[in-house]
């Protein structure tokens, strides 16, 4: 297939509170694409945990858990709906407990291995974005689009504090709960946070939504016309 017809394969990773999501939704708007986000299959997965009372340190106890999961993600305009063994739990894993809960299951090389087994067969028909940390490193080393998305520690606690609705005095906690996430993604040994090497680097920390949406729909359209 050539052209605007292709259905192409587009990364989208870095950090938490860069704007991941919300540019892979506009954008899989606009584009007629479908978006996925592989970090809520990671809070699914902490979710189950917790409900089990497994430890985030037992790497086979959690690939169990994993194993006998059903994890699925439904794309909606304004981002996924997350099941988990059939119940919703869309809202429930962006509590703080599950939060903390999917940054330490992910460490697990094994754990790992399962989820990018499963994101790889729902990206293969192509016409997806995906995003995560490891998305243009790991999941899909060949996409043909690779974005990563980056912005100052500041403004991602501010973007954080503004989504979850919370006033100035969380500032503090919120950019160290954001510091030590970042930093286990960053320092683990199995797929850690890091561009690709062919990662086109967006800063978003002076640009509008409007504005990175606007970029990175240049760089798919490029990429099409070629
Ligand atoms: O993207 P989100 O913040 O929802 O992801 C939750 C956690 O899952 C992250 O803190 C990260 O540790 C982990 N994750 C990951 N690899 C991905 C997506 C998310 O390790 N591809």
């Amino acid at each position: 297939m050539t052209g605007k017809n292709r259905k192409l394969v587009i990364a989208i990773d870095g950090p938490a509170g860069a704007g991941k999501s919300t540019i892979a939704a506009r954008l899989a708007r606009k584009l007629g694409y479908v978006n996925l986000e592989s970090g809520a299959m990671y809070r699914a997965l902490g979710l189950k945990a917790i409900q089990n009372d497994a430890s985030f340190d037992d790497e086979g106890e959690l690939l169990k858990l994993a194993r006998s999961s059903r994890i699925s993600l439904e794309p909606r305009v304004d981002g996924n709906r997350v099941l988990l063994d059939g119940a919703n739990v869309s809202e429930r894993i962006r509590e703080r407990d599950v939060t903390e809960a999917a940054s330490r299951v992910s460490v697990h090389p094994a754990v790992r291995a399962w989820m990018v087994d499963r994101q790889r067969e729902m990206g293969k028909q192509g016409g997806v974005i995906m995003e995560g940390r490891d998305i243009g490193t790991v999941v899909f080393p060949n996409a043909e689009v690779k974005i990563f998305l980056e912005a100052t520690p500041d403004v991602r606690v501010e973007r954080r504090l503004k989504q979850r609705g919370a006033d100035a005095g969380k500032a503090k906690t919120v950019a160290a709960e954001l510091q030590q996430r970042d930093q286990r993604d960053r320092t683990r040994a199995a797929s850690p946070l890091v561009p690709a090497p062919d990662a086109v680097i967006l800063d978003s920390t002076h640009l509008t939504i409007d504005q990175v949406v606007q970029r990175a729909e240049e760089l798919v359209r490029k990429k099409m016309g070629e």
